[in-house]
């Protein structure tokens, strides 16, 4: 299977091809309650790794077929700075991408690793997460490797954010009754104030999350947005908001790209034209791809993908 996936039209960062640096299985030093893939032990490094050379082949095929892109998007089944090759990833990846825009969607965790606070300079974009800056809370939504410490963790994140010249991005996800408390909100907003965020999203549950927990309404995310100051930039992440950007997708891709990311019906009217739809509801009729429910969403999922990676 290829390490690239999509194009995907994320509802925040537009039009990207994804790499998965850990195509195997989960290896992750969080094993967040809302994860989108099923419970895993955690890990501080990845054991099983593709290649840089066979990540930037499978990037050479896809740029081909899909040039319209912006971004090139590093992520994992878990953690992508947990791949020890990030920093020649990062620079063969730069010499191919021409306009494109490196991005990596990180937990923020690795950074107070100096190789990938380094490494991580060196990309366009950068999305950190930073779900609590309580310790208990922190524990109890991300559920770390039991080597992480928070209070380092915010520190890197705060260093990292001083000397960062491309956009940073920080993410906040929402879990009812663990972050989403006025006082918890009080302190990510002290925190907040110490980084040069281009923006600021804070979303919620919309995936089939690994263990049983519950997302917060689009009124519950408007009334904590309203708690921080007003001078963060502040962006409520909502599928509302996504633009509509229609791509064509063959069986492989839908089934590549639904293995990397479960989509309900809505997404896959934003993100596929007439035809990738036809042939989306072919592999369901033909028992490729199923429908599942989470938190009272439907999610197309490759049927093989139930076995593997998800409980239906
Ligand atoms: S949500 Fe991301 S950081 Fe959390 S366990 Fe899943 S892959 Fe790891």
């Amino acid at each position: 299977m290829s390490t690239i996936f999509g194009p995907v039209h994320s509802r925040r960062f537009g039009v990207s091809l994804g790499i998965d640096l850990s195509p195997s299985h989960k290896q992750c030093n969080f094993d967040c309650l809302y994860c989108e893939l099923a419970p895993a032990t955690t890990v501080d490094i990845q054991t099983k790794t593709p290649s840089v050379q066979s990540i930037i082949t499978d990037l050479q095929t896809a740029l081909q077929e899909h040039s319209n892109i912006d971004e090139i998007t590093l992520t994992a089944n878990g953690e992508p700075t947990l791949y020890p090759h990030l920093k020649e990833l990062i620079s063969e990846i730069d010499k191919i991408k021409e306009s494109k825009e490196t991005l990596i969607l990180t937990n923020s965790a690795a950074l107070v690793d100096e190789n990938v606070f380094n490494s991580l300079l060196d990309l366009d974009q950068v999305k950190l997460s930073l779900d609590a800056v309580s310790t208990d809370i922190f524990r109890k939504i991300d559920r770390p490797h039991e080597a992480i410490d928070l209070s380092k963790l915010i520190d890197a994140v705060v260093r990292f954010s001083d000397v960062y010249t491309g956009k940073l991005f920080i993410e906040i996800l929402f879990v009812r009754g663990l972050n989403d408390t006025k006082q918890e909100v009080a302190k990510l907003n002290s925190v907040l104030h110490k980084l040069k965020a281009l923006r600021i999203d804070i979303g919620t549950i919309d995936r089939p999350p690994a263990y049983p927990v519950e997302g917060i309404s689009y009124g519950e995310l408007v009334n904590i947005a309203q708690q921080f100051d007003a001078s963060l930039p502040i962006n409520i992440a909502s599928r509302v908001h996504a633009e509509f950007s229609q791509s064509s997708y063959s069986d492989a891709e839908i089934i590549n790209t639904l293995d990397k990311r479960p989509l309900t019906p809505e997404d896959v009217e934003i993100l596929f034209d007439k035809k990738s739809t036809e042939r989306l509801l072919a592999l369901v009729k033909s028992k490729k791809v199923d429908v599942i429910e989470r938190a009272k969403l439907e999610f197309y999922v490759p049927v093989e993908n139930l076995e593997r990676k998800r409980k239906k």
